[in-house]
């Protein structure tokens, strides 16, 4: 039982309400793979340069994560830079620098070719579809976009997604994938296109925490919760799906409570469970 994941690797500069961190571990991928490692072996696929050293491996060692599919080339480490807004809702993209990430071709080691769970991070549809040449059979594949794709690859997403399971995105994007602004209308188009389940809705809520600092990563950590959890469950039934996003939900909820992966780095899976439990209790009323 493995998870493959394939995204970006990346020191972030992060400006919120409460701090500003400068240089720190961050990616797609990264946060990921510390997510579902809780869960089930991840192997990890990306790219760092020269300047991607010990100190930021250290984040990744003595977890479930397989580092063979990381790749380090000459030049400089994916950087990106964001400024939160008070409400922490909206952010602003300060800076690209897409440095190696540039050139990024995903090569995926003969080790890593049977994972039964593929998430395909935030890149190239193009690449993602060349992942998913280079896998057998994955029991489960789900994949994530934003707007860059969805406005400027549309054709190219849509051949994408008729490959995927499930497709992890956020409001915005549904609407923007769709053309329809009703969600639910946007959940059913979406199916239309490649991922697919049962019609039906489940509503999990952001768990009510007393100190957010950052949320960068919140979308990728509760993939790689939701995932973990599938991954490791008997079958992805109606009531795994449900577990799997309130799992989810658990992971990114310790994701925004410090900068980078400080937290994630940091917590048990006491914690974790602890937290899931907690969701029960927030959610629970009598008719
Ligand atoms: P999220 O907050 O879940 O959207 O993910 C934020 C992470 O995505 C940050 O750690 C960034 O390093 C990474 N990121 C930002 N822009 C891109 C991009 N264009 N491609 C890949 N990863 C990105």
């Amino acid at each position: 039982m493995s998870i493959l994941v394939v995204g970006s690797v990346a020191f972030d500069t992060v400006e919120t309400p409460f701090g500003r961190a400068e240089r720190v571990l961050g990616g797609s991928a990264s946060f990921f793979a510390v997510a579902a490692s809780f869960f089930v072996p991840v192997n990890l696929v990306g790219v760092v340069g020269r300047d991607f050293g010990e100190k930021q491996l250290a984040a990744f060692a003595g977890r479930n994560i397989d580092l063979e599919g990381l790749e380090r080339t000459e030049g400089l480490t994916f950087l990106w830079e964001g400024k939160y807004s008070y409400d922490l809702n909206s952010r602003e993209t300060i800076r690209t620098d897409l440095n190696v990430f540039e050139f990024f071709k995903p090569r995926i080691p003969a080790s890593y070719r049977s994972s039964d769970v593929v998430f395909l991070g935030n890149i190239d549809p193009v690449l993602q579809r060349e992942v998913l040449e280079q896998v057998s059979k994955p029991r489960i594949v789900a994949c994530d976009t934003m707007n860059f794709w969805i406005s400027r690859k549309a054709e190219e997403l849509r051949k994408t997604l008729a490959k995927v399971d499930v497709l992890l995105v956020n409001d915005a994007e549904a609407r923007e994938l769709s053309g329809e602004w009703n969600i639910v209308k946007a959940a059913r188009a979406i199916r239309a296109m490649g991922p697919h389940s049962d019609e039906g809705s489940f509503a999990a809520p952001a768990f009510p925490l007393e100190n957010v600092f950052d949320p960068t990563g919140a979308g990728d950590t509760f993939a790689g919760g939701f995932l973990g959890y599938l991954a490791g469950a008997a079958g992805p039934g109606d009531q795994e799906l449900r577990r799997a996003i309130i799992m989810g939900s658990t992971l990114a909820s310790f994701c925004v409570e410090a900068f980078s992966l400080d937290r994630l780095l940091t917590i048990t899976r006491k914690e974790i469970d602890a937290r899931f439990r907690q969701f029960l209790e927030l959610t629970r009323f009598s008719e």
